[in-house]
C-alpha cells in the first residue's frame, strides 16, 4: 500500500468514501511482500493457486460493501467522517454494537461461517484506536492516525500474538533469538527480529499486528522484558518481512465439488519472520513498555470486541452445521429416527446459545474507552470459553449420527462424468429423495466441512485460536477476580455459613 492511498483522520480532508472495492484490494496485494509457498516466493498472491480463490473470496466482501441491497446493513459513518464497515467504527451504544453485529452476520453469511479472520475480525482491535489513542500515550498519535487508515479503507489487518512453540518454560528474554525482539533504534523507528505463530490469512492482508497475549504479557517484567515489550503495526511489504506458509488446502483442492468449502475459504496460517524489519515510529504503538504491552489486550476492549465477531461468525456456521446435519440424515433416511432428531436438535440449540451470548455482548455492554461501549468482559470471557468448544461437539455428532455415509461416495467428479459408470453410480449412490449426484455433492460438502484436512485445521482453530484452553479458564478466574465477583462467590458462601453454629441456627 502507498501512503498517499490513505485519508487521514478527524479533522482533515477525507473522500466520504474510500472504502477498498474488490478490484482495489486485489490490486493492493501486488506489493512485493515476501511469501513463501513450496520452495519458492510467490509474486503476486492473487494469482497464486494457494491463495487466490481466498483472495477472491475476500474481494467479493469488500464488493458488498458497496452493493446497494448490502451497504446499508454493512456500512456506517464515523464520527470522524469516514464511511466504513459497522464493526470498524467505534461503538457508542448498544444500538451500535447490534448493528455491527448485523454488518459481521451479513458478510459470516458469504463465506457461511468458514473465515474466522475476514477483515472486521481485527477491527475489533483497530476500531479502539479512535477514541482509546491516548492510552498509547506518546505513540497516541499513531494510534489515530492507523484507525483513519483502517477506517476510511477498511483494511484487512493480520495480527501475531503468541510466540513459536519452543522453550516455553523458559523467561521470554532467554529465547530472544527466537521470540520477537527489537535489536536497535534510530531516528525514524526500530528494527526488530523473531517469529511469530501463526498469522491467520496473512498473505492476503495489509498489515500485521504485533503484540503478545495475556497469560505472557502477565508474566513480562520491567526492566527484564523491556526489549520485548512492544506494540506494534507493519505492512506486509516491510522490507525483511518473511511469510512461510503451511500447506494449502486450496492448492491441494482439485474441484469446487470435491472441496467446495477448502477451494474458496482457506485462509493459510503463515508463520511471519520478522530478519530485523524496520518499523517506523509511525508505526509503533507500544515501545519497550511493560505495563501497555500488558493493558492493550483487557484495556483496549480488543478482547471483549473481538468475541462479538467470533461468536456472531460461529453462529452462522452452526447454522451451516445444522443445516448439513439436517441435509445429511435426510439423504441417509435417518432423519425420522428419534436419537438423529435429538442430534440436529442439540446443534440447533448450540447455534441458539451463541447467538444468545451475542445478544448479551450487544443488549448488555460496557463503559470502555474514550466513550465507547463494548461486550462486558464477563460475558466476552465466557462466549470465547463455551464457543471454542463447541466445534469438537459438533464433529462427535456428525461421526455419531451420519456414521459412515460421508464416505460413502466416489473418488472424484470424473466418475460420475464416465459413460460406462454412471448407470452403476446412479443405481448404488442415490440417497433418500436424492438422486446420486446430488447425493455425493451433498456428502462431498460434509467431507470437506468436517473429515477432510481443510475440517481438521477448522478443528484445531476452533479449539486454540482464542488462545490455549488453559488460559481461557485462567483469563475467566483472573478477570472474576480483579472485578469482585470472585469475592461475591466468596460472601455468598460466608452468608450461608454465619447462618449456624456449634449451637443451631443463628438467623430464624
Ligand atoms: C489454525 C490456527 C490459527 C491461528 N491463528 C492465529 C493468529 O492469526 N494469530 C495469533 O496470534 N495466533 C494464532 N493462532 C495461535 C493460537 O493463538 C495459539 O495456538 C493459541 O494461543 C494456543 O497457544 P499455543 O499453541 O502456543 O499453546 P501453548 O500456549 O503452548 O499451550 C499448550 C498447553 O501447554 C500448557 N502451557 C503452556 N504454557 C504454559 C505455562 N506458561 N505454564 C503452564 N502451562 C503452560 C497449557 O496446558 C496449555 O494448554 C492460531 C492457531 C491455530 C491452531
Amino acid at each position: 500500500m502507498t501512503d498517499d492511498a490513505r485519508p487521514g483522520v478527524r479533522g482533515e480532508e477525507s473522500p466520504a468514501d474510500s472504502m477498498l472495492t474488490g478490484d482495489t484490494y486485489l490490486a493492493s496485494l501486488d506489493d512485493g511482500r515476501e511469501v513463501w509457498y513450496d520452495g519458492e516466493r510467490v509474486g503476486n498472491v492473487t494469482k497464486h493457486p494457494a491463495f487466490a480463490n481466498a483472495a477472491r473470496t475476500v474481494a467479493r466482501l469488500y464488493d458488498a460493501l458497496h452493493a446497494p441491497e448490502s451497504a446499508e446493513t454493512l456500512t456506517t459513518v464515523d464520527r470522524f467522517g469516514n464511511r466504513t464497515h459497522r464493526f470498524f467504527a467505534p461503538s457508542y451504544s448498544s444500538d451500535d454494537l447490534r448493528a455491527s453485529r448485523g454488518a459481521i452476520a451479513l458478510w459470516q453469511r458469504m463465506t457461511y461461517g468458514w473465515m474466522g479472520r475476514t477483515p472486521d475480525y481485527k477491527a475489533a482491535f483497530m476500531a479502539q484506536l479512535a477514541e482509546g489513542h491516548t492510552f498509547y500515550g506518546d505513540y497516541g498519535g499513531n494510534a489515530l492516525e492507523w484507525y483513519g487508515r483502517s477506517a476510511s479503507q477498511v483494511l484487512f489487518m493480520n495480527h501475531v500474538l503468541i510466540d513459536p512453540p519452543i522453550d516455553r518454560s523458559r523467561p521470554r528474554i532467554e529465547v530472544r533469538d527466537v521470540f520477537v525482539s527489537v535489536d536497535r533504534e534510530d531516528d525514524n523507528g526500530i528494527y526488530v527480529s523473531g517469529a511469530k505463530m501463526v498469522a491467520t490469512g496473512s498473505a492476503l492482508t495489509h498489515a500485521t499486528f504485533v503484540a503478545v497475549n495475556s497469560g505472557v504479557a502477565a508474566r513480562m517484567e520491567p526492566g527484564r522484558d523491556d526489549d520485548m515489550a512492544l506494540v506494534f503495526i507493519t505492512e506486509m511489504d516491510a522490507p525483511g518481512l518473511k511469510l512461510i506458509c503451511r500447506p494449502s488446502y486450496e492448492a491441494a483442492a482439485r474441484h469446487p465439488f470435491e472441496a467446495p468449502l477448502a477451494s474458496r475459504f482457506d485462509e493459510n496460517d503463515a508463520v511471519i519472520v520478522f530478519d530485523s524489519t524496520f518499523v517506523p515510529w509511525e508505526n509503533v504503538l507500544a515501545y519497550r513498555d511493560v505495563e501497555t504491552t500488558r493493558g492493550f489486550y483487557a484495556s483496549s476492549g480488543f478482547f471483549n470486541r473481538y468475541n462479538l465477531q467470533a461468536a456472531t461468525r460461529l453462529s452462522v456456521k452452526l447454522e451451516f452445521a445444522a443445516g448439513l446435519l439436517l441435509r445429511g440424515t435426510e439423504a441417509a433416511g435417518t432423519a425420522e429416527f428419534r436419537a438423529v432428531q435429538a442430534a440436529i436438535g442439540e446443534i440447533i440449540a448450540m447455534r441458539e446459545l451463541v447467538w444468545a451470548l451475542t445478544t448479551a455482548m450487544v443488549a448488555d455492554p460496557e463503559p470502555s474507552i474514550g466513550g465507547t461501549v463494548v461486550p462486558r468482559l464477563q460475558v466476552a470471557a465466557t462466549s470465547r470459553l463455551h464457543s471454542t468448544n463447541m466445534w469438537d461437539q459438533v464433529r462427535a455428532l456428525f461421526e455419531s449420527y451420519l456414521a459412515g455415509a460421508p464416505i460413502y461416495t466416489v473418488s472424484s467428479p470424473n466418475d460420475l462424468k464416465n459413460d460406462e459408470l454412471r448407470p452403476t453410480i446412479d443405481r448404488y449412490f442415490r440417497g433418500t429423495g436424492l438422486e446420486a449426484e446430488e447425493r455425493i455433492k451433498l456428502f462431498k460438502l460434509i467431507w470437506d466441512a468436517l473429515y477432510s484436512e481443510f475440517a481438521g485445521r477448522h478443528a484445531l482453530y476452533e479449539r486454540n485460536f482464542a488462545g490455549n484452553q488453559d488460559q481461557q479458564r485462567l483469563d475467566v478466574l483472573r478477570w472474576a477476580e480483579t472485578r469482585g465477583d470472585a469475592d461475591r462467590f466468596r460472601r455468598l458462601v460466608d452468608d450461608c455459613m454465619a447462618d449456624y453454629d456449634l449451637d443451631g441456627w443463628v438467623t430464624r
